[in-house]
């Protein structure tokens, strides 16, 4: 039971003051919990912070930072009927004039904030672009009163449609009056270097100064400990659960692997073959297997995991397979099926919407199905085995601690197997996923071609729109990747929108588009399209980086390539040259480049070993992120970034283990604190392992 200090944090964030449904709605959405929390909204930390010390004139004011013009309002210049074009409204001040555009414009909005021949403060960043200042998107547009009410250093948040700054900004301030005071749970030693978790979420969110909210200021570094340490304390309760549970030896006798290894249409690399030999002897032993295949994306861990899962069957028991997405779900399902049903095993896909649910439930309950390949809904409490043996998590950064133990939880001693293609430094995958046996695919499967990656700034277009029509001509298949702005997921939709609509013109009816505000149905139509070679082209926001696999796409064009972090960029090109055709991958940047774009530019033309790319960009990010957390690339976490953060995650990892060898079952003052942490952080699954004992 959680504890009851923490009831207000946990309550819907409807109940607070000013917030009803529709808003509540909102921030479901942009919190990705159902219903938001007072909590969720506090873990909400803003991503920049709009200095109102900072005024300017138009034309003295630097470009691409956040600054405060004051101006009047000039001229309005809205898009003609039905077109897609941006909404322009010209100010100017006595230096000079700046144009403000709004994509997808709320046009009363606009009329109403800025009206003609009114002074008005402007607060965004400015741009130039054909030699004119632009700010799309102003993130503030104030009256004289409006400026007076006006904190001197204001927290920006990320957004999602329809939700003004200013109702967030409430909804946060209503949050942080909930908050109370709870029991410092990090040692004295520890604690007297930080500030504390309340005094920790109001300063980043009532910054004095924009340092406040830096990822290396205290109040960031308390709350990104706060989560790595509850991360790894949740690992470690775990692994001593794990071995306070004896486990099952797996023995099978070969007869179904041999016939899928015999059924396959290549030879396994010695990669594969090491890490299914270490698999194979852990399933063999009769303690619990907890091990991590990482591999980058293409490397082949599926046709390993298959081998495991057969085995398992052999040794008389079933196993499942645990993907974050639907359409990952189905992937693995076809790619496994493929080979599994020959060598005679059952398999069946879970989902969440799948029509004979009933009927398959009632299968793996009974034993006659082998194999459940599906999303969370497999750990749902109405999926029951006959008799599990191996779970095997495809984790591609989404699923916590929490949700590989409730599958674990699903049988009596499971083997579980962690699949990742995140990658890691080797150097902190054992701190970050715990005290877990590791396995690798470092080399690719043979017959891979290199990717032809090239970098070009966004005025040179036009040659990326020509060759493509060549490719396209020649039955290429495209992804085309619009840029993340501004964490925003309208301004994201607008620019993709955009492309698609121009492409179209090219391309007519060739083009597809899919997006992360498409309904499932929707998107895995626009995927279907795409892999079934109806499109050729794929329009997308990065909602394709979650694992697609259509091995004929070979031209990967990312737009904005400079505001995509390393992983991310490589995470992309992993789409392409997938299967035996030349591939390209193009990275379109807006020029100039900062130090930090233009290395990683200049790492991913220089290779496409993931290893390498994660250690360089670890080495990069270490020198200063500038990026925020959504661009990470790293799973799971919300406040802490592995990049700033990799030397408090060896704390944590130290500090995890330190505490559970004095205080194994977190009794006493200071492990009720610590229970605290795990419930904040959403560990408590760890918690319930305590009581099982
Ligand atoms: P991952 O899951 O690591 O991203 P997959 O298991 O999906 O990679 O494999 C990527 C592709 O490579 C698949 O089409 C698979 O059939 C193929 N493949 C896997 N192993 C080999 C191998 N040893 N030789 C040739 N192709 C392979
Ligand atoms: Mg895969």
């Amino acid at each position: 039971m959680r504890p009851a200090a923490l009831n207000p944090l946990f309550a819907p964030a409807t109940g607070l003051p000013g917030i009803g449904p529709k808003i509540g709605q909102l921030l479901d959405k942009l919190l990705g919990e159902n219903p938001a929390r007072v909590l969720d909204l506090l873990f909400h930390v803003p991503y920049a912070t709009i200095d109102r010390r900072h005024r300017a004139k138009i034309t003295e004011a630097p470009l691409d930072r956040v600054v405060l013009i004051e101006a009047q309002v000039v001229e309005h210049r809205p898009p003609p009927p039905r077109s897609t074009a941006p909404y322009k409204v010209l100010v100017e001040d006595e230096t000079g004039d700046v144009l403000l555009v709004f994509f997808l414009a709320n046009r009363q909005w606009i009329e109403k904030s800025l009206p003609i021949g009114e002074r008005r403060w402007i607060s965004g960043k400015l741009e130039l672009w054909d030699g004119h200042r632009q700010m799309v998107h102003p993130d503030r547009v104030l009256d004289a009163e409006g400026l007076a009410n006006m904190l001197q250093v204001e927290p920006v948040y990320g957004l999602t449609e329809g939700l003004q700054p200013r109702v967030l900004g409430k909804a946060i301030a209503a949050a942080l009056a909930r908050l109370p005071e709870l029991p410092e749970w990090h040692a004295p030693k520890i604690a007297a270097t930080l500030p504390s978790f309340a005094a920790a979420l109001e300063t980043l969110h009532r910054p004095q100064e924009p340092e406040a909210i830096a990822p290396t200021a205290p109040a960031r570094v308390r709350l990104a400990f706060d989560e790595l340490f509850a991360h790894q304390l949740a690992l470690a309760l775990t692994r001593a659960h794990m071995r306070r549970v004896a486990g099952r030896a797996n023995k099978g006798d070969g007869s179904r692997t041999a016939k899928i290894l015999a059924a396959l249409p290549f030879k396994l690399t010695p990669a594969q073959e090491q890490a299914w030999s270490e698999i194979r002897a852990d399933l063999e032993t009769p303690s619990r297997m907890l091990r991590l295949l990482q591999g980058d994306v293409g490397s082949g861990k599926t046709i390993v995991a298959l081998l495991a899962m057969a085995s398992v069957v052999e040794a008389g028991r079933q196993a499942a397979l645990m993907a974050p997405t639907e359409l990952l779900a189905r992937q693995h399902y076809e790619g496994i099926a493929r080979y599994a049903e020959p060598a005679g095993l059952k398999v069946a896909l879970l989902t969440g919407r799948s029509a004979e649910r009933a009927k398959t439930l009632a299968a793996l309950a009974d034993g006659s199905i082998d194999f459940a390949i599906g999303t969370h809904a497999l750990f749902q409490e109405s999926v029951a085995f006959r008799d599990l043996g191996l779970a095997v998590v495809d984790e591609q950064h989404r699923f916590g601690v929490h949700q590989r133990l409730a599958l674990g939880a699903k049988g009596e001693a499971v083997d579980v197997l962690i699949m990742t293609a995140t990658p890691i430094p080797r150097s902190l995958v054992l701190t970050y996923f715990g005290d877990m046996d590791l396995s690798v695919l470092r080399e690719k499967p043979p017959g891979r071609q290199s990717i032809e990656t090239r970098a070009l700034p966004l005025e040179r277009i036009g040659e990326v729109t020509a060759r493509l029509s060549r490719a396209i001509a020649a039955g290429a298949r495209a992804y085309w990747v619009c840029p993340l702005v501004e964490e925003s997921e309208a301004s994201d939709l607008a620019a993709a929108e955009e492309r698609f609509g121009g492409l179209r013109q090219t391309f007519a009816g060739k083009v597809g588009l899919v997006h992360g505000q498409m309904k499932g149905e929707e998107r895995d139509r626009a995927m279907a399209d795409f892999a079934s070679g109806k499109t050729q082209i794929l329009v997308a926001t990065t909602v394709i980086e979650v694992g697609v696999d259509v091995p004929q796409a070979n031209i990967m064009v990312i737009e904005h390539a400079e505001r995509f972090g390393l992983a991310q960029l490589h995470q992309l090109r992993g789409r392409v040259g997938r299967g035996g055709v030349k591939s390209a991958c193009l990275l379109l940047y807006k020029a100039p480049l900062g130090e930090l774009a233009k290395a990683r530019i200049a790492i991913m033309r220089e290779t496409e070993d993931g290893f390498r790319i994660a250690e360089e960009d670890l080495r990069l990010r270490g020198e200063g992120d500038v990026l925020g957390t959504k661009q990470s690339g790293m799973p799971g976490f919300k406040l802490a970034q592995l990049d700033v953060h990799a030397e408090l995650l060896r704390l944590a990892h130290a500090e995890a283990r330190h505490v559970l060898e004095i205080n194994p079952k977190l009794e006493g003052d200071q492990g009720k604190a610590l229970v605290n942490l795990l419930y904040l952080f959403e560990r408590e699954a760890a918690v319930k392992l305590l009581q099982a004992g």
